[in-house]
C-alpha cells in the first residue's frame, strides 16, 4: 500500500467525532504504518468553537504518549497541531515543543476589523465577498496563508485554496484568470519557504467538491517549482481516514509528481509513486 499514513486528523479533542483511540484503531484496521493527529490549536478567540480548550492542552498531549505507548510496535503515532494564523491579540501561534510537526492553515479572513470563516458555510463566505470584491477576497486569505507561511516556522501548508470550498456548488466567484494568476502568485511565494503542501481531500468527504486542494493547475505549477505534497483526508471521523486517497494519488501523479511526502520518525522524508 502506497500510501499508509494520515497526518491530517482530527479527534474530539477539538471539532473531530472520534477519540484518539477510535482513530488509532481504525487506522490499524486499515494497514496504516503511521497517523498523526493535527487538532485545531487554542486560538483564545471567543467565537472560536472548533479549537482545542486551554485546560485540555496538557491532556491532548498526555493522551497522545498513552495511546503512542500502548500501540508502540503496531503503529507510528506523531503529535501535531493545525495552527491558526491569528491567535487572541491578532499575533502569531507559538509551536509547542512537544509536537512533531504542525500544519499552518488560515480559516479566516479579516475584513473591517472582524473575522468571517471562509470554511464554515456558503453564506458566510458569500457575505465577506460582498463586502470587499472576489479577487479582494481572495487577496485577503492567500497573503495571510503566504505571511504566515514566511515568517511561522510550521512544516505543511493546510488546504491552499481553502477559498475555493463552496465554489463548485455555489459558485461564489469566477476562477478566472485573473483570480488564477493571483494564486499563482502566491503559490510561488509559499513556494519558496520549502514547506510541503498538502493535498487534502476533506471537502470531498463533505460533499462541497470532487476534487483535492489544491486545484489541478497549481499542483501542476507546484510540480514545475520542485515544491513538496503530502495526500491527507483531514479527517473529522475515522471513517475519513484514507478518504478519496487513490483519487488524490492519481491526480498527483497526472499534475507531474514523482514523490511524495511522509513523516517518519527521522523527520520528513520523501519516497517514490
Ligand atoms: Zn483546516
Ligand atoms: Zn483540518
Amino acid at each position: 500500500m502506497i500510501l499508509s499514513s494520515n497526518i491530517h486528523t482530527h479527534s474530539t479533542f477539538c471539532d473531530g467525532e472520534n477519540t484518539l483511540e477510535e482513530n488509532v484503531m481504525k487506522a490499524i484496521e486499515l494497514g496504516f504504518e503511521s497517523i498523526g493527529f493535527s487538532s485545531h490549536a487554542y486560538t483564545g478567540f471567543d467565537f472560536d468553537e472548533c479549537g482545542i480548550k486551554k485546560e485540555n492542552i496538557d491532556n491532548y498531549f498526555n493522551e497522545l504518549e498513552r495511546v503512542k505507548e500502548k500501540y508502540k510496535g503496531r503503529i507510528k503515532i506523531f503529535k501535531g497541531l493545525e495552527l491558526e494564523s491569528r491567535v487572541s491579540g491578532d499575533i502569531r501561534p507559538t509551536i509547542d515543543s512537544r509536537l512533531d510537526y504542525t500544519i499552518g492553515s488560515v480559516h479566516m479572513v479579516k475584513i473591517n476589523n472582524k473575522y468571517y470563516d471562509v470554511d464554515y458555510t456558503p453564506d458566510i463566505a458569500a457575505k465577506a465577498i460582498e463586502l470587499v470584491s472576489p479577487l479582494e477576497y481572495a487577496k485577503l486569505y492567500f497573503e495571510e496563508l503566504a505571511s504566515f507561511a514566511e515568517d511561522t516556522p510550521f512544516d505543511i501548508v493546510g488546504h491552499f485554496d481553502l477559498i475555493t470550498k463552496f465554489n463548485e456548488k455555489k459558485h461564489l466567484f469566477s476562477e478566472n484568470e485573473e483570480y488564477r494568476n493571483l494564486a499563482l502568485y502566491y503559490l510561488e511565494r509559499i513556494a519558496k519557504t520549502g514547506k510541503i503542501f498538502e493535498v487534502n481531500t476533506g471537502a470531498i468527504k463533505r460533499g462541497w467538491k470532487s476534487i483535492p486542494y489544491p486545484a489541478p493547475f497549481l499542483l501542476e505549477r507546484l510540480n514545475e517549482l520542485g515544491g513538496k505534497v503530502i495526500i491527507t483526508s483531514d479527517a473529522h471521523n475515522k471513517d475519513a481516514l484514507d478518504y478519496a486517497f487513490n483519487d488524490a494519488l492519481t491526480i498527483v501523479k497526472k499534475a507531474g509528481f514523482k514523490k511524495l511526502s511522509k513523516l517518519t520518525e527521522d523527520g520528513f522524508v520523501e519516497f517514490a509513486i
